[in-house]
């Protein structure tokens, strides 16, 4: 369903991704984890097309090139929640999930209206419509970000640390959701830290260090017998 074949990206000199394969199927959730800086994000961008054009390599979904896919088609098909929801400040909640289905899958606005409260019901914030960003908590402009993200009806949902920036308390309610979306079948990849999530979750766990993919395994075996030392000391240190 999904393939990196070998991907490799630059900033200018810094070689930032290194030779990253990786394939998992409809429905999987893959989580990868990793210390600060060793390419997580960078990772996750680029398949979106975010982090400027690979070096080598490419993306599959469904056996089709992300890089010489029209962005329009990508964005529909790919999705992403970023870890500071990014939403729109001067438009409501309803409208953050609505205009977007309107601009590029050139749905009505009733129907893209329609659509949205039935996420917002999903997520729990029906009575959130009329707001704006700024006048909800991280974790309901989370909830709001990832609505946003479903109303394109994405093959793919990608989440760059969804929980890291949000106070304790609201870390559930987000996760929740991921869950309720995984047991539907949503196939995602996860950057987080949230190791309970991953154990509960993931198909694989991959972890990353200087930009390499060093291991990958379902998550049993990643907790109980990581294969390199370099997991070995990142899981002490966050679990
Ligand atoms: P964190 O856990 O802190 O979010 P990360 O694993 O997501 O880290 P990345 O943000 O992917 O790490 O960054 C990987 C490396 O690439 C870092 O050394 C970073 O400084 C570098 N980098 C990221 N974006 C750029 C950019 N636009 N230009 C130059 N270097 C970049
Ligand atoms: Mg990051």
């Amino acid at each position: 369903f999904f393939e990196a074949h070998d991907v490799n990206l630059h900033f200018k000199s810094f070689h930032a991704l290194r030779g990253i394969s990786v394939s998992f199927e409809k429905s999987d959730v893959l989580v990868i984890c990793g210390p600060s800086g060793s390419g997580k994000s960078t990772f996750i961008r680029a398949i979106n097309k975010l982090a400027g054009p690979l070096s080598s390599g490419r993306f599959l979904l469904e056996g089709q090139d992300l890089g010489s896919m029209p962005r329009r088609d990508l964005y529909r098909r790919v999705g992403m929640v970023f870890q500071r929801f990014n939403l729109f400040q001067h438009l409501t909640v309803l409208d953050n999930i609505a205009l977007p289905q309107r601009r590029v899958l050139r749905r009505s606005r009733k129907d893209a209206i329609e659509r949205a409260m039935g996420l917002l019901k999903r997520v729990g914030l029906s009575d959130k419509a009329a707001r704006y960003p700024a006048q909800l908590s991280g974790g309901q402009q989370q909830r709001v970000a990832i609505c946003r993200a479903l109303a394109m009806e994405p093959e793919l949902l990608l989440f760059d640390e969804p929980t890291s920036a949000l106070d304790p308390e609201m870390v559930g309610e987000v996760l929740q959701v991921m869950k309720d979306l995984a047991a539907a079948g949503m196939t995602m990849v996860v950057v987080t830290h949230e190791m309970g999530f991953a154990k509960e979750l993931a198909t694989e766990i991959a972890f990353l260090d200087g930009g390499q993919m060093v291991e990958k395994a379902p998550p049993s075996a990643f907790f109980s017998q990581p294969r390199r030392e370099r997991t070995r000391m990142f899981l002490d240190q966050i679990l």
